[in-house]
């Protein structure tokens, strides 16, 4: 059957199995609405389908360029996202990320939310359509990036509920919210040879690197200045990347942040920080 017959020439090529599996679904589901659920009733696929497939999967294979890209979307909380060479792609430590948000979410009344880097759009416009309560504000510091971004609000219909507009940080920020939530980029820029082609050569540089030497650099800029922007019991809340947790929770501490909590992701990484202004 054609799935084994590019599920092969992934092997072929290097990729491993569960790259390969994940990807040829992934693809037949998003572009012909294809489950995997249609491929055990032997639902047929027509030519013109796995023409279109194979030349997906052919400039996968050859330039390592993320199947979400080719194919401009990817999935995010079980929601379809816009993605373009301007936003990162979604990533699934981020629905945690999300999760933990929506818990907190709980305590107010009507919850209004600070996104800082928002990508694709993809932490504000679930956390509105999980919970009908919440009023939620992003930026990004790319205009580009926005307006990916404005697709996604148009795309799930909640443009009454996540306000999206251009700003470096909080520079054109002047708002205050009961929770800022941020997935700023964390890895050191001398970091990026090791990396990924997948990432280092596809997802948009300004969304991964930091210029020091720890890819702490927002998480900092952003405690710094983040209490003038919560509301009295506001929460600030961060995605961080390997080892992170310490000198982030040092520095809440050190700028008066209290019942600081560290929740580890599925594969035991210390993956979200939440802090109490
Ligand atoms: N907030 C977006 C996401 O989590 C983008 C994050 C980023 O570009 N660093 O996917």
């Amino acid at each position: 059957m054609y799935r084994k017959i590019f599920i092969d020439k992934y092997l072929k090529n290097g990729f491993s199995f569960d790259e390969a599996k994940v990807e040829v679904d992934f693809a037949l589901e998003v572009l012909f609405n294809y489950t995997y659920k249609d491929f055990m009733l032997g639902k047929s696929i027509e030519k013109w389908q796995l023409a279109k497939l194979e030349k997906v999967l052919n400039e996968r294979i050859s330039t390592h360029r993320p199947i979400q890209q080719i194919i401009g979307q990817a999935f995010f909380y079980g929601r379809k996202f816009f993605v373009d060479e301007n936003t990162l792609i979604p990533r699934p430590e981020t629905e945690l990320l999300v999760q933990e948000t929506l818990k907190l979410a709980t305590k107010f009344e009507k919850p209004k939310i600070l996104d800082i880097g928002t990508g694709t759009g993809c932490i504000p416009i679930t956390l509105v359509v999980e919970n009908k309560n919440i009023f939620a504000e992003s930026v990004d510091i790319s205009f580009e990036t926005i307006e990916t971004a404005k697709k996604n609000v148009l795309l799930h219909n909640v443009f009454e509920k996540v306000r999206l507009y251009q700003s470096d940080l909080f520079e054109n920020v002047d708002g205050t919210y009961n929770i800022i939530v941020s997935n700023p980029p964390y890895i050191p820029i001398k970091d990026k040879e090791t990396l990924q082609v997948e990432v280092r050569d596809y997802d948009p540089a300004s969304a991964l690197y930091t210029s020091d030497e720890y890819g702490v650099e927002f998480y900092i800029k952003i405690i710094e200045q983040a209490k003038k922007y919560l509301l009295p019991d506001g929460y600030l809340l961060f995605e961080l990347g390997i080892n992170q947790h310490i000198i982030v929770e040092k520095c809440l501490k050190d700028n008066g942040f209290s019942d600081i909590n560290v929740v580890q992701d599925y594969n035991s990484i210390e993956r979200i920080i939440i802090a109490k202004a």
